[in-house]
Order: structure tokens, then C-alpha cells, then sequence
């Protein structure tokens, strides 16, 4: 068994953008600049962006957060895009989801042009993305693909099996695994929450992907012997064997799985690193398309 190291990889691809955007620099070149709207004071949301601009930083890519208070109405907020649209520094931005209730989350993000939409959630580049044409891909699936292919994991014809199916994670999951392409080909399941005998097709999967949002529901008897599991839940839950009093644990029962996997991917660690990086990724393709 191998654990597929997150951190690991994400250091190398981290370390390959920040020589792509020097080398840009000593070109002269523009440097990209993503900007990251916070709207209100969720604390989750807060550490994202936060986190977000200093992956930026590291990397040498300009950075910039907006922050609006919860009481912004739609109408103001749409107004804040249309100026990002417009900015000619800015390359690619984000929306920091959930926004407060009053506001609606799909006028916003169909509101983001989709040459700036670096977390590939406007519905041209979902469609761009199911279509195989470029584009910019959303950041947890992609990192997930980076992955599988830095770790060299054939996934030809192999059986792809994705337990969830929301529009960040297991819907595009299982639209990238079923492409046709390289670190793709795969014959894909998607699974939810009304599947039928959900234990009879994870024990199919050559490689299992769980995006379910259920601490450790996938268990050791649901996982064919040499499977490759990528694990993307990731919850806090109280714990007395550590001094916090608490532990970062995923959708999968880690402990009871891992031995009986080819490769699986750890929480934390494994796939939550990969998120960042691919707004990166896509930061620098929005600067690059722009300024080719
Ligand atoms: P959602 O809650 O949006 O979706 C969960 C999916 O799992 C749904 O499709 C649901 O089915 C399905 N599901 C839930 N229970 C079952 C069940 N018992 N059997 C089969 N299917 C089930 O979650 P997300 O996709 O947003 O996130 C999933 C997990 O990944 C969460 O823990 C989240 O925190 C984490 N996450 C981690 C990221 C990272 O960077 N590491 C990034 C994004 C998310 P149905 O559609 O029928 O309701």
C-alpha cells in the first residue's frame, strides 16, 4: 500500500508555478493577479481565503481580497463583479461560497465573465469541460486528476466508481475520469445518496473516489482488494486521542481501508492540498490566454 502524498505533490506543482511566473517576470511579462471576493465573516470562509492568498504569495502571483459585509445586497455585489470584469490587472477571481442567503449564488457566478472564472463554475466552462474543450477546470477534481497521474496510476479502462455527485466535486469527477484522454479513460459509476446496493458497486471500483460528506462511511468491506482510493471528505470530529480534543478524519475509514489498498489518499493531507493548487493552475492560464 502507498499513500498518496497531497502536500507532497502540491509542494512540486507549487514550486513549478512560482519558476513559470518568474520566468514571466524576468520576461517582462505581466505577473497574473487573482482577486478573491469574502463576503461577510464565516470563519470556514475566511480560513479558504486567507489560505488562498498566501498560496498566492508563495508563488509569486499578485493577490488581492475584496471584503463586503453580509448585509451587501445582490444588486451591490453584482456590481463588484462587473467591476472585476472589467479590471484589466485582475486575471481570474473568485467568489467565496456560500454567500448569505439573500444573495443568489447562481446569479453571481453566472455574473463572472468566463475568461476570469478561475474555479471553472460558470456554465460555459462546466459545458467546455464536459465537451473536453479547454478551459478552466474546478479545483478539486483536477487536483484529484493531478494526482492519479503524478503517482503514474493507469486508469485506462479501469473502473472509476465516485460515491457523490455535487457540482464541485462528483459530477466533475466523474466527467473528467470518463474523458477521453490521457489519465482519464475510464468506465465511470456515479454514485448517490438513493444508489441501490452501494456496497455491491464500490467493490467494483479499481480506483474509488468518495465525496460524500459522511465521516469514515466507506468501510474496509466495501473496497476490492488493491483499489486506489481518493478520499475527498474532510470533517473535524472530537477525538481523545489527541491533545486538541479533536481530528481531521474523511469519508473513508482510513485505519481498516488503507491495508487493503494498492494506494489511497490520506486525511489531511492527501487531496485537500491539490485544491489550491489548481486555482493557481488556472490563475496562470487566465494571465497567459490573456497576454499570449
Ligand atoms: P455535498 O454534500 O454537496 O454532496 C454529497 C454527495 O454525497 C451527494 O451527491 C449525496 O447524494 C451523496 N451522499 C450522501 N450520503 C450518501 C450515502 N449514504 N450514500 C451515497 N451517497 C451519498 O458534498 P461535497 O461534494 O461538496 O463534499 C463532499 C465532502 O468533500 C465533504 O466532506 C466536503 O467537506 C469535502 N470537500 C473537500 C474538499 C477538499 O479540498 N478536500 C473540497 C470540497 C469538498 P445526493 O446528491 O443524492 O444528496
Amino acid at each position: 500500500m502507498e499513500i498518496i502524498d497531497g502536500k507532497k505533490i502540491s509542494a512540486q506543482v507549487k514550486q513549478e508555478i512560482a519558476d513559470e511566473v518568474s520566468r514571466m517576470a524576468n520576461e517582462g511579462k505581466k505577473i497574473p493577479h487573482l482577486a478573491a471576493v469574502l463576503v461577510g465573516n464565516d470563519p470556514a470562509s475566511e480560513t479558504y481565503v486567507a489560505s488562498k492568498v498566501k498560496a498566492c504569495q508563495a508563488v509569486g502571483i499578485k493577490s488581492s481580497e475584496l471584503r463586503y459585509s453580509s448585509d451587501i445586497t445582490e444588486e451591490q455585489l453584482l456590481e463588484v463583479i462587473d467591476k472585476l470584469n472589467a479590471d484589466e490587472d485582475v486575471d481570474g477571481f473568485i467568489v467565496q461560497l456560500p454567500l448569505p442567503k439573500h444573495i443568489s449564488e447562481e446569479n453571481v457566478l453566472n455574473r463572472i465573465s468566463p475568461d476570469k472564472d478561475v474555479d471553472g463554475f460558470h456554465p460555459c466552462n462546466v459545458g467546455r469541460m464536459v465537451l473536453g474543450l479547454p478551459t478552466f477546470l474546478p479545483a478539486t477534481p483536477a487536483g484529484i486528476v493531478e494526482l492519479l497521474s503524478r503517482y503514474n496510476i493507469e486508469t485506462e479502462g479501469k473502473h472509476c466508481v465516485v460515491v457523490g455527485r455535487s457540482n464541485i466535486v462528483g459530477t466533475p469527477m466523474s466527467v473528467l475520469m470518463s474523458r477521453k484522454a490521457k489519465h482519464a479513460n475510464c468506465t465511470v459509476t456515479m454514485c448517490h445518496s438513493r444508489t441501490q446496493n452501494l456496497k455491491e458497486i464500490t467493490l467494483q471500483a479499481d480506483i474509488l473516489i468518495v465525496a460524500m460528506g459522511v465521516p469514515r462511511f466507506i468501510k474496509a468491506d466495501m473496497v476490492k482488494e488493491g483499489a486506489v482510493v481518493v478520499d475527498v471528505g474532510i470533517h473535524r470530529i472530537p477525538s481523545d486521542k489527541t491533545k486538541s480534543g479533536w481530528q481531521l478524519v474523511g469519508d473513508v475509514d482510513f485505519e481498516h481501508v488503507a491495508p487493503k489498498c494498492a494506494y489511497i489518499t490520506p486525511v489531511p493531507g492527501g487531496v485537500g492540498p491539490m485544491t489550491i493548487v489548481t486555482l493557481l493552475k488556472n490563475t496562470l492560464l487566465a494571465c497567459s490566454r490573456k497576454h499570449a
